[in-house]
């Protein structure tokens, strides 16, 4: 299965994809971790993206196209992932087409986990995490809303929508009953 992860800071992509990519057997593929990973090791690509993240901003496409780009080439990938993180630009929608498509294969679907501003943020500023505080948190929804929104619409006939306000567990059962229910 080919699947993206699609959802505000703070719904739970990264610990869903983690338990679903077990489940489904396929790679959980996460550009924060990669960016994150980078980052710990001072790789240049990693001390740029450090600063965008800080700040709550995207790191540029180019930069991020070419880092998945070059993951999805890994052996592992090829029988399926689970992309969690990317797209998250239309701009980035588009190369993961063009990138599949000269594969010749497609997504399956795009899980959207959809849970309230007000439920996320308490979750966030638990977690702790560098760009975890109020203001870079604030600014992560708005590039939310205003890029990563639109993909919604642009993967309309692929969406599938979960409610992702429960216990984790809840929301894992609620994913895979969706992802069976595809034809
Ligand atoms: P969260 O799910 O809480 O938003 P992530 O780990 O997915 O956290 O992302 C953290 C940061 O990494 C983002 O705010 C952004 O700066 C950078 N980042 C992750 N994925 C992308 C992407 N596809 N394009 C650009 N920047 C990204």
């Amino acid at each position: 299965m080919r699947i993206v992860l699609v959802g505000p800071p703070g719904a739970g992509k990264g610990t869903q994809a983690g338990l679903l990519s077990d489940k489904l057997g396929v790679p959980h593929i996460s550009t924060g971790d990669l960016f994150r990973a980078h980052g710990d090791q001072a790789t240049q690509l990693g001390i740029q993206a450090k600063r965008y993240m800080d700040a709550g901003d995207l790191v540029p496409d180019d930069v991020t196209n070419a880092m998945v780009h070059q993951r999805l080439l890994d052996p592992d990938a090829q029988a399926g992932f689970l992309l969690d993180g990317f797209p998250r630009t239309v701009a980035q929608a588009d190369a993961l087409s063009a990138c599949l498509q000269e594969y010749g294969v497609k997504l399956d679907a795009v899980l959207q986990l959809e849970v309230p501003e007000e439920v996320v943020m308490d979750r966030l500023l638990g977690r702790g995490r560098d760009d975890d505080n109020k203001e870079v948190i604030h600014r992560r929804f708005e590039v939310f809303r205003n890029e990563t929104a639109p993909l919604l619409e642009y993967y309309a006939d692929r969406l599938v929508t979960v409610d992702a306000v429960g216990t984790i567990d809840e929301v894992t059962a609620r994913a895979l009953e969706a992802l069976q229910a595809l034809p």
